[in-house]
């Protein structure tokens, strides 16, 4: 039986100003976009989150006329999740779950590249993603998420494999149906926050993005991801964090 790992999977890069992504943050920031590979010790395999659309190597107005004039992207077709898959000897055909933390555009966009994968979201977010409101204002893109694969809709806390190894912890806030990823590594607990904290600093000083589905909801996601940083030993893999990010090996191996 070979451990659990948890490997990296760069799938491109946005940059904007900070301020559209945290209130009151100055200068530009560059934002790493990851999709996280799980291999469980059974040999099944989970994607938490799918990185960009591969229409983005065409920038970001090839796809989202709205969000471009907010983001811009760094995406070579290197970056797609199938291409990264393919880089750590994973046939994408064969990838088993993909756990969506959210379904904006950053987070679901290698969906398609994925297509015999269960889906894992929860119930709530899956609703808000075919709000024709919010199709509008391109916050969801069913186009990006909803192209025919087995959707498991949960409410609340899901054991992914059943086991205790991987589990959906909901983080609401950012949006309706937010969700982060606990990984029991043999070398501690591991939690994918999406982008219920963006990077580091955001949580050290409990900053907010100037959008959202609910602020308060969000505060509440963030303390108990603190806590359990802080009094329960997890370590936290921020959603965005360019620094993070530049520290994490992205071997095959991965974080075992
Ligand atoms: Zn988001």
């Amino acid at each position: 039986m070979t451990d659990l790992r948890l490997v990296p999977l760069e799938c491109g890069w946005l940059s904007t100003a900070a301020s559209s992504v945290v209130a009151g943050a100055n200068g530009d920031v560059d934002l790493p976009i990851p999709s996280w590979l799980v291999v469980h010790p059974s040999g099944q395999t989970l994607l938490f989150d799918t990185g960009l659309h591969h229409d983005l190597v065409d920038g970001v107005a090839a796809r989202y006329p709205l969000m471009a004039r907010q983001f811009a992207s760094r995406f070579n077709p290197a970056d797609r999740v199938s291409a990264r898959l393919e880089d750590v000897e994973i046939d994408p055909s064969s990838v088993d779950k993909i756990v969506f933390s959210h379904l904006h555009f950053d987070h679901c966009g290698g969906t398609a590249l994925v297509p015999n994968a269960q889906i894992i979201v929860q119930r709530s977010e899956w609703t808000s993603g075919h709000h024709p409101k919010l199709i509008e204002h391109e916050v969801y893109n069913p186009a990006d998420f909803d192209l025919g694969h087995d959707v498991l809709k949960v409410d609340g806390t899901h054991d992914v494999f059943g086991d205790g190894s991987v589990i959906c912890i909901p983080t609401p806030g950012h949006t309706a149906g937010h969700q982060s990823l606990r990984v029991n590594l043999a070398s501690g607990p591991v939690i994918l926050t999406g982008d219920c904290v963006y990077w580091k600093e955001v949580l050290e000083e409990m900053l907010l993005p100037p959008f959202g589905f609910n602020h308060e909801m969000q505060l509440d996601s963030m303390r108990n991801l603190k806590e359990l940083r802080d009094e329960h030993g997890c370590r936290l893999l921020y959603g965005h964090d360019a620094s993070q990010w530049a520290s994490l090996s992205q071997s095959p191996t991965g974080l075992i």
